[in-house]
Protein backbone atom coordinates (compact mmCIF):
# COMPACT_ATOMS: atom_id res chain seq x y z
CA UNK A 1 0.00 0.00 0.00
CA UNK A 2 1.40 3.41 -1.19
CA UNK A 3 1.80 5.60 2.09
CA UNK A 4 -1.02 7.94 3.21
CA UNK A 5 -0.65 11.79 3.44
CA UNK A 6 -2.04 12.02 6.70
CA UNK A 7 -3.10 9.31 9.36
CA UNK A 8 -6.05 11.33 10.48
CA UNK A 9 -8.20 14.39 8.53
CA UNK A 10 -9.96 16.71 10.46
CA UNK A 11 -12.49 18.19 8.81
CA UNK A 12 -14.02 21.79 10.47
CA UNK A 13 -11.61 23.60 13.30
CA UNK A 14 -14.34 24.91 15.59
CA UNK A 15 -14.51 23.47 19.46
CA UNK A 16 -14.68 19.94 18.96
CA UNK A 17 -12.15 19.12 15.66
CA UNK A 18 -9.38 21.70 17.33
CA UNK A 19 -9.62 19.35 20.79
CA UNK A 20 -9.55 16.02 19.12
CA UNK A 21 -6.17 17.40 17.08
CA UNK A 22 -4.96 18.21 20.43
CA UNK A 23 -5.98 15.06 21.79
CA UNK A 24 -4.36 12.94 18.86
CA UNK A 25 -1.22 14.93 18.61
CA UNK A 26 -1.14 14.09 22.62
CA UNK A 27 -1.48 10.23 21.55
CA UNK A 28 0.34 9.75 18.38
CA UNK A 29 4.39 9.41 18.40
CA UNK A 30 4.16 11.84 14.69
CA UNK A 31 1.24 14.91 15.20
CA UNK A 32 2.62 16.05 11.83
CA UNK A 33 0.41 13.07 10.08
CA UNK A 34 -2.97 14.22 11.44
CA UNK A 35 -4.23 17.48 9.53
CA UNK A 36 -7.00 20.10 10.70
CA UNK A 37 -8.79 21.48 7.52
CA UNK A 38 -10.87 24.51 8.52
CA UNK A 39 -12.98 26.94 6.01
CA UNK A 40 -11.85 30.01 6.41
CA UNK A 41 -15.79 30.47 5.35
CA UNK A 42 -18.58 31.50 8.12
CA UNK A 43 -19.89 28.60 10.10
CA UNK A 44 -23.60 27.20 9.21
CA UNK A 45 -25.15 30.16 11.68
CA UNK A 46 -23.29 32.90 9.46
CA UNK A 47 -20.48 33.47 12.06
CA UNK A 48 -16.71 33.55 11.79
CA UNK A 49 -15.11 31.75 14.65
CA UNK A 50 -13.64 35.36 15.26
CA UNK A 51 -16.51 37.05 14.98
CA UNK A 52 -19.01 34.45 16.74
CA UNK A 53 -20.98 36.24 19.38
CA UNK A 54 -22.32 33.11 21.03
CA UNK A 55 -21.37 32.59 24.95
CA UNK A 56 -21.24 29.33 26.08
CA UNK A 57 -22.10 27.55 29.03
CA UNK A 58 -19.26 24.54 29.75
CA UNK A 59 -19.47 22.37 32.66
CA UNK A 60 -16.91 20.89 35.38
CA UNK A 61 -15.91 18.37 33.13
CA UNK A 62 -15.16 20.13 30.03
CA UNK A 63 -13.24 22.59 31.85
CA UNK A 64 -10.83 20.08 33.20
CA UNK A 65 -10.48 18.62 29.95
CA UNK A 66 -9.51 22.33 28.51
CA UNK A 67 -7.60 23.09 31.06
CA UNK A 68 -5.67 19.90 30.87
CA UNK A 69 -5.12 20.91 27.15
CA UNK A 70 -3.50 24.20 27.88
CA UNK A 71 -6.83 26.07 26.30
CA UNK A 72 -8.97 27.23 28.64
CA UNK A 73 -9.73 31.16 27.95
CA UNK A 74 -8.66 33.68 30.22
CA UNK A 75 -11.88 35.34 30.66
CA UNK A 76 -14.60 33.13 31.73
CA UNK A 77 -17.53 33.93 34.24
CA UNK A 78 -18.35 31.16 37.07
CA UNK A 79 -21.58 29.54 37.69
CA UNK A 80 -21.92 28.35 41.13
CA UNK A 81 -26.30 28.31 41.42
CA UNK A 82 -28.68 27.63 38.81
CA UNK A 83 -32.13 29.29 38.97
CA UNK A 84 -35.53 27.58 36.86
CA UNK A 85 -38.42 28.98 36.61
CA UNK A 86 -41.84 29.22 34.58
CA UNK A 87 -43.15 32.47 33.95
CA UNK A 88 -46.62 32.78 34.65
CA UNK A 89 -47.20 29.48 36.11
CA UNK A 90 -45.93 27.64 39.38
CA UNK A 91 -42.84 26.20 39.86
CA UNK A 92 -39.30 26.68 40.22
CA UNK A 93 -36.15 25.09 41.27
CA UNK A 94 -32.34 25.90 42.68
CA UNK A 95 -29.36 23.83 41.87
CA UNK A 96 -26.43 25.04 43.91
CA UNK A 97 -22.89 23.82 43.62
CA UNK A 98 -22.67 22.91 47.10
CA UNK A 99 -25.85 20.34 46.12
CA UNK A 100 -22.75 18.73 44.10
CA UNK A 101 -19.57 19.27 46.27
CA UNK A 102 -17.83 21.07 43.26
CA UNK A 103 -16.52 24.52 43.82
CA UNK A 104 -18.66 25.20 40.91
CA UNK A 105 -21.39 24.20 38.69
CA UNK A 106 -19.93 25.25 35.53
CA UNK A 107 -18.28 28.07 33.84
CA UNK A 108 -18.75 30.54 30.96
CA UNK A 109 -16.40 31.66 27.97
CA UNK A 110 -17.29 33.45 24.84
CA UNK A 111 -16.95 31.23 21.43
CA UNK A 112 -14.16 33.68 19.48
CA UNK A 113 -12.23 33.47 22.92
CA UNK A 114 -11.95 29.78 23.46
CA UNK A 115 -11.77 29.28 19.67
CA UNK A 116 -8.75 31.41 19.71
CA UNK A 117 -7.40 29.87 22.68
CA UNK A 118 -7.90 26.12 21.22
CA UNK A 119 -5.88 27.55 17.41
CA UNK A 120 -3.30 28.73 19.55
CA UNK A 121 -2.43 25.21 21.20
CA UNK A 122 -3.11 23.57 17.60
CA UNK A 123 -0.23 25.45 16.25
CA UNK A 124 2.05 24.46 18.73
CA UNK A 125 0.86 21.07 19.07
CA UNK A 126 2.97 19.79 16.02
CA UNK A 127 -0.50 19.03 13.68
CA UNK A 128 -1.16 20.62 10.81
CA UNK A 129 -3.72 23.53 10.08
CA UNK A 130 -4.54 24.15 6.28
CA UNK A 131 -7.11 26.87 5.87
CA UNK A 132 -9.35 27.38 2.91
CA UNK A 133 -12.25 26.70 1.27
CA UNK A 134 -14.71 24.11 2.26
CA UNK A 135 -12.96 20.82 2.70
CA UNK A 136 -15.02 17.84 1.35
CA UNK A 137 -14.78 13.80 1.24
CA UNK A 138 -14.68 13.10 -2.32
CA UNK A 139 -14.44 9.16 -2.01
CA UNK A 140 -12.96 6.30 0.43
CA UNK A 141 -11.87 2.93 -0.20
CA UNK A 142 -11.24 -0.24 2.18
CA UNK A 143 -7.84 1.56 3.44
CA UNK A 144 -8.28 5.43 2.92
CA UNK A 145 -10.11 8.27 2.14
CA UNK A 146 -10.02 11.22 -0.57
CA UNK A 147 -10.67 14.69 0.21
CA UNK A 148 -10.42 17.74 -1.59
CA UNK A 149 -9.64 21.35 -0.17
CA UNK A 150 -9.40 23.90 -2.57
CA UNK A 151 -8.39 21.98 -5.35
CA UNK A 152 -5.86 20.26 -3.29
CA UNK A 153 -6.17 16.39 -3.02
CA UNK A 154 -4.93 14.97 0.11
CA UNK A 155 -5.46 11.11 1.31
CA UNK A 156 -5.65 10.07 4.86
CA UNK A 157 -6.41 6.72 6.70
CA UNK A 158 -9.61 8.40 8.84
CA UNK A 159 -11.67 11.59 8.03
CA UNK A 160 -13.61 12.80 11.03
CA UNK A 161 -16.14 15.80 10.61
CA UNK A 162 -16.15 18.07 12.61
CA UNK A 163 -17.96 20.71 10.52
CA UNK A 164 -20.87 21.81 12.65
CA UNK A 165 -23.61 19.97 10.21
CA UNK A 166 -25.11 16.75 10.08
CA UNK A 167 -25.91 15.53 6.46
CA UNK A 168 -29.22 14.70 7.77
CA UNK A 169 -32.81 15.73 7.50
CA UNK A 170 -34.09 18.35 10.18
CA UNK A 171 -35.67 16.25 12.57
CA UNK A 172 -37.24 19.42 14.26
CA UNK A 173 -37.07 22.84 13.29
CA UNK A 174 -37.99 24.66 16.11
CA UNK A 175 -40.55 27.81 15.62
CA UNK A 176 -38.12 29.42 17.25
CA UNK A 177 -35.68 31.55 16.93
CA UNK A 178 -32.72 32.50 19.94
CA UNK A 179 -31.71 36.35 20.11
CA UNK A 180 -28.07 36.39 21.91
CA UNK A 181 -27.39 40.13 23.05
CA UNK A 182 -25.16 41.04 26.33
CA UNK A 183 -26.73 43.26 28.84
CA UNK A 184 -26.03 44.95 31.61
CA UNK A 185 -28.35 44.37 34.75
CA UNK A 186 -28.51 47.10 37.63
CA UNK A 187 -28.76 44.45 40.53
CA UNK A 188 -26.40 42.06 39.49
CA UNK A 189 -26.04 38.60 41.35
CA UNK A 190 -22.18 36.85 41.44
CA UNK A 191 -22.34 33.49 40.10
CA UNK A 192 -25.57 33.32 39.26
CA UNK A 193 -27.00 31.72 35.86
CA UNK A 194 -31.25 31.76 35.65
CA UNK A 195 -32.91 29.62 32.95
CA UNK A 196 -36.60 30.82 32.32
CA UNK A 197 -39.76 28.81 30.54
CA UNK A 198 -41.43 30.84 28.75
CA UNK A 199 -44.88 30.38 26.36
CA UNK A 200 -42.11 30.91 23.60
CA UNK A 201 -39.52 29.39 24.61
CA UNK A 202 -36.63 29.30 27.54
CA UNK A 203 -34.70 32.70 27.96
CA UNK A 204 -31.55 31.98 29.67
CA UNK A 205 -29.26 34.72 31.54
CA UNK A 206 -25.65 34.20 32.12
CA UNK A 207 -23.24 35.87 33.81
CA UNK A 208 -21.13 37.37 31.13
CA UNK A 209 -17.15 37.07 31.22
CA UNK A 210 -16.63 40.67 30.27
CA UNK A 211 -17.71 42.03 33.57
CA UNK A 212 -19.09 41.27 36.79
CA UNK A 213 -22.44 43.20 36.34
CA UNK A 214 -22.70 42.07 32.88
CA UNK A 215 -25.03 39.37 31.69
CA UNK A 216 -25.37 37.02 28.44
CA UNK A 217 -28.92 36.87 27.15
CA UNK A 218 -30.20 33.61 25.08
CA UNK A 219 -33.75 34.88 24.68
CA UNK A 220 -35.67 32.23 22.09
CA UNK A 221 -39.14 33.14 21.02
CA UNK A 222 -41.01 32.87 17.99
CA UNK A 223 -40.03 33.88 14.95
CA UNK A 224 -42.42 36.95 14.44
CA UNK A 225 -41.41 38.10 18.06
CA UNK A 226 -38.08 37.84 17.11
CA UNK A 227 -38.46 40.08 14.97
CA UNK A 228 -40.49 42.67 16.43
CA UNK A 229 -37.93 42.59 19.36
CA UNK A 230 -34.43 42.78 16.92
CA UNK A 231 -36.80 46.34 15.46
CA UNK A 232 -36.50 47.89 18.93
CA UNK A 233 -34.68 50.74 20.39
CA UNK A 234 -31.87 48.97 23.42
CA UNK A 235 -33.95 51.03 25.57
CA UNK A 236 -37.57 49.10 24.51
CA UNK A 237 -35.51 45.79 24.19
CA UNK A 238 -34.29 46.20 27.67
CA UNK A 239 -37.69 46.75 28.84
CA UNK A 240 -39.23 44.10 26.98
CA UNK A 241 -36.36 41.50 28.45
CA UNK A 242 -37.18 42.59 32.17
CA UNK A 243 -40.80 41.88 31.60
CA UNK A 244 -40.03 38.55 30.29
CA UNK A 245 -37.58 37.56 32.76
CA UNK A 246 -39.01 39.74 35.81
CA UNK A 247 -36.90 41.71 38.10
CA UNK A 248 -34.75 39.28 40.21
CA UNK A 249 -31.14 40.96 38.58
CA UNK A 250 -33.05 44.62 38.86
CA UNK A 251 -33.31 45.89 35.60
CA UNK A 252 -31.89 45.50 32.25
CA UNK A 253 -30.15 47.64 30.03
CA UNK A 254 -28.97 46.11 26.62
CA UNK A 255 -25.43 46.81 25.65
CA UNK A 256 -24.64 44.96 22.40
CA UNK A 257 -26.14 43.90 18.91
CA UNK A 258 -29.08 41.47 19.19
CA UNK A 259 -28.13 38.49 16.06
CA UNK A 260 -30.87 36.09 15.47
CA UNK A 261 -30.11 32.32 15.13
CA UNK A 262 -32.70 29.80 13.81
CA UNK A 263 -32.61 26.79 16.15
CA UNK A 264 -33.22 23.06 14.95
CA UNK A 265 -32.48 19.76 16.06
CA UNK A 266 -30.56 17.02 14.13
CA UNK A 267 -29.42 13.94 14.89
CA UNK A 268 -27.13 11.20 13.31
CA UNK A 269 -28.44 8.10 13.79
CA UNK A 270 -25.83 6.69 12.61
CA UNK A 271 -22.20 8.51 13.08
CA UNK A 272 -20.03 6.29 11.25
CA UNK A 273 -20.01 5.82 7.45
CA UNK A 274 -16.91 3.45 6.44
CA UNK A 275 -13.15 5.54 7.39
CA UNK A 276 -15.72 8.63 7.96
CA UNK A 277 -16.56 9.45 11.83
CA UNK A 278 -18.53 12.49 13.07
CA UNK A 279 -18.48 14.48 16.37
CA UNK A 280 -19.71 17.64 18.08
CA UNK A 281 -22.63 19.75 16.11
CA UNK A 282 -21.89 17.44 12.96
CA UNK A 283 -23.33 14.46 14.62
CA UNK A 284 -26.17 16.39 16.74
CA UNK A 285 -27.06 20.06 16.52
CA UNK A 286 -29.80 20.71 19.73
CA UNK A 287 -31.60 23.38 21.41
CA UNK A 288 -29.58 25.28 23.27
CA UNK A 289 -31.63 25.35 25.93
CA UNK A 290 -29.33 24.08 29.21
CA UNK A 291 -26.23 24.62 27.36
CA UNK A 292 -25.84 21.06 26.72
CA UNK A 293 -24.27 21.69 22.57
CA UNK A 294 -20.77 21.56 23.52
CA UNK A 295 -20.27 19.75 26.43
CA UNK A 296 -22.05 16.87 24.63
CA UNK A 297 -19.37 17.06 21.76
CA UNK A 298 -16.46 17.57 24.21
CA UNK A 299 -17.55 13.98 25.35
CA UNK A 300 -17.47 13.03 21.76
CA UNK A 301 -13.88 14.00 21.01
CA UNK A 302 -12.70 12.62 24.17
CA UNK A 303 -14.22 9.12 23.95
CA UNK A 304 -13.14 9.31 20.12
CA UNK A 305 -9.16 9.94 20.82
CA UNK A 306 -9.68 7.27 23.98
CA UNK A 307 -11.29 4.64 20.86
CA UNK A 308 -8.38 5.58 18.24
CA UNK A 309 -5.55 5.98 21.00
CA UNK A 310 -4.16 1.89 20.28
CA UNK A 311 -5.04 2.13 16.33
CA UNK A 312 -3.23 5.16 16.26
CA UNK A 313 0.43 3.02 17.35
CA UNK A 314 -0.10 1.91 13.65
CA UNK A 315 -1.95 3.23 11.84
CA UNK A 316 -2.65 0.57 8.53
CA UNK A 317 -4.09 -1.33 10.68
CA UNK A 318 -8.06 -1.23 10.11
CA UNK A 319 -10.13 0.96 11.92
CA UNK A 320 -13.35 0.09 11.67
CA UNK A 321 -13.13 -1.95 15.68
CA UNK A 322 -12.20 1.67 17.37
CA UNK A 323 -14.85 3.29 15.53
CA UNK A 324 -17.52 0.80 16.69
CA UNK A 325 -16.54 0.66 19.94
CA UNK A 326 -16.71 4.87 19.26
CA UNK A 327 -20.16 4.93 18.02
CA UNK A 328 -21.77 2.36 20.90
CA UNK A 329 -20.18 3.86 23.84
CA UNK A 330 -21.46 7.32 22.75
CA UNK A 331 -24.98 6.31 21.50
CA UNK A 332 -27.26 6.22 25.22
CA UNK A 333 -25.06 9.69 25.99
CA UNK A 334 -26.21 11.82 22.66
CA UNK A 335 -29.82 9.81 22.60
CA UNK A 336 -30.61 10.97 26.03
CA UNK A 337 -29.14 14.62 25.95
CA UNK A 338 -31.18 15.05 22.44
CA UNK A 339 -34.73 13.87 24.48
CA UNK A 340 -33.98 15.80 27.50
CA UNK A 341 -33.34 19.12 25.15
CA UNK A 342 -35.58 18.76 23.03
CA UNK A 343 -38.03 17.72 25.75
CA UNK A 344 -37.19 21.19 27.80
CA UNK A 345 -37.44 23.47 24.66
CA UNK A 346 -41.05 22.49 23.96
CA UNK A 347 -43.05 20.91 27.20
CA UNK A 348 -43.16 24.54 28.29
CA UNK A 349 -44.40 25.93 24.62
CA UNK A 350 -47.05 22.98 24.17
CA UNK A 351 -50.27 25.46 24.84
CA UNK A 352 -51.76 22.92 26.90
CA UNK A 353 -52.21 24.09 30.36
CA UNK A 354 -52.27 20.52 31.92
CA UNK A 355 -48.86 19.85 30.36
CA UNK A 356 -47.08 22.93 31.48
CA UNK A 357 -48.54 22.87 35.00
CA UNK A 358 -46.98 19.37 35.27
CA UNK A 359 -44.08 20.74 34.32
CA UNK A 360 -43.93 23.40 36.77
CA UNK A 361 -44.88 21.08 39.29
CA UNK A 362 -42.13 18.95 38.73
CA UNK A 363 -40.13 21.92 39.11
CA UNK A 364 -41.60 22.27 42.37
CA UNK A 365 -41.12 19.02 43.47
CA UNK A 366 -37.13 19.24 42.32
CA UNK A 367 -37.20 22.03 44.75
CA UNK A 368 -38.77 20.74 47.53
CA UNK A 369 -36.87 17.22 47.14
CA UNK A 370 -33.31 17.08 46.29
CA UNK A 371 -32.94 13.29 45.58
CA UNK A 372 -35.78 14.31 42.35
CA UNK A 373 -33.34 17.02 41.30
CA UNK A 374 -30.37 15.05 41.25
CA UNK A 375 -30.26 12.56 38.56
CA UNK A 376 -31.64 15.34 35.67
CA UNK A 377 -28.85 18.30 37.37
CA UNK A 378 -26.42 15.54 37.06
CA UNK A 379 -27.03 14.69 33.53
CA UNK A 380 -26.82 18.15 32.34
CA UNK A 381 -23.88 19.16 34.22
CA UNK A 382 -21.92 15.97 34.07
CA UNK A 383 -23.67 13.97 30.84
CA UNK A 384 -23.73 10.23 30.67
CA UNK A 385 -20.04 9.03 31.15
CA UNK A 386 -19.15 5.34 30.59
C1 LIG B 1 -27.46 30.18 20.58
C2 LIG B 1 -26.58 29.03 20.98
C3 LIG B 1 -26.12 28.93 22.29
C4 LIG B 1 -25.34 27.85 22.68
N1 LIG B 1 -24.95 27.75 23.97
C5 LIG B 1 -24.23 26.68 24.37
C6 LIG B 1 -23.80 26.55 25.72
O1 LIG B 1 -24.09 27.40 26.57
N2 LIG B 1 -23.08 25.46 26.07
C7 LIG B 1 -22.77 24.47 25.17
O2 LIG B 1 -22.13 23.48 25.55
N3 LIG B 1 -23.16 24.58 23.87
C8 LIG B 1 -23.87 25.64 23.45
N4 LIG B 1 -24.25 25.75 22.14
C9 LIG B 1 -23.83 24.71 21.18
C10 LIG B 1 -22.40 24.92 20.71
O3 LIG B 1 -22.25 26.21 20.15
C11 LIG B 1 -22.03 23.87 19.68
O4 LIG B 1 -22.36 22.60 20.20
C12 LIG B 1 -20.55 23.90 19.34
O5 LIG B 1 -20.20 25.14 18.76
C13 LIG B 1 -20.22 22.76 18.39
O6 LIG B 1 -18.85 22.81 18.08
P1 LIG B 1 -18.34 22.09 16.76
O7 LIG B 1 -16.85 22.27 16.75
O8 LIG B 1 -18.86 20.70 16.69
O9 LIG B 1 -19.03 22.89 15.54
P2 LIG B 1 -18.94 24.43 15.15
O10 LIG B 1 -18.81 25.28 16.35
O11 LIG B 1 -20.08 24.66 14.21
O12 LIG B 1 -17.58 24.54 14.32
C14 LIG B 1 -17.45 23.95 13.04
C15 LIG B 1 -16.31 24.63 12.30
O13 LIG B 1 -16.09 23.94 11.06
C16 LIG B 1 -15.94 24.89 10.00
N5 LIG B 1 -16.42 24.23 8.77
C17 LIG B 1 -17.70 24.07 8.37
N6 LIG B 1 -17.72 23.37 7.21
C18 LIG B 1 -16.42 23.11 6.88
C19 LIG B 1 -15.80 22.43 5.80
N7 LIG B 1 -16.52 21.83 4.83
N8 LIG B 1 -14.45 22.36 5.77
C20 LIG B 1 -13.71 22.91 6.75
N9 LIG B 1 -14.25 23.57 7.81
C21 LIG B 1 -15.59 23.66 7.87
C22 LIG B 1 -16.81 26.08 10.41
O14 LIG B 1 -16.31 27.26 9.80
C23 LIG B 1 -16.59 26.09 11.94
O15 LIG B 1 -15.44 26.85 12.27
C24 LIG B 1 -25.02 26.84 21.73
C25 LIG B 1 -25.47 26.94 20.41
C26 LIG B 1 -26.25 28.02 20.03
C27 LIG B 1 -26.74 28.10 18.61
Amino acid sequence: MSRLDFDVAIIGGGPTGCVLALLLARYSAHPERIVLLQSGHASQYGFTPDGDPRVLALNHGSRVLLESLGAWPTEAAQIQTIHVSQKGRLGRTVIRHSDFHVPQLGSVVRYAHLHHSLMQAVEASGVQVRTGLAAQVTMQDATSVSIVQDGQHLSAALAVQADGQPNTPVQRAYTQVALLTRARASLPRKGWAFERFTDQGPLAVLPHPHASDAQSIVWCCSPARAHLLQAMTPRDFSAALGDMFGTRLGTFSVDGSVTPVPLRMNVRSNTIDGRCVAIGNAAQTLHPVAGQGLNLGLRDTAALAIACRDWLADPTQDVGASLNHFKHMRQPDRQLTAILTDSMARTFTSGLAPLEHLAGLALLGMDALPIARAPLARHLLQGLRR
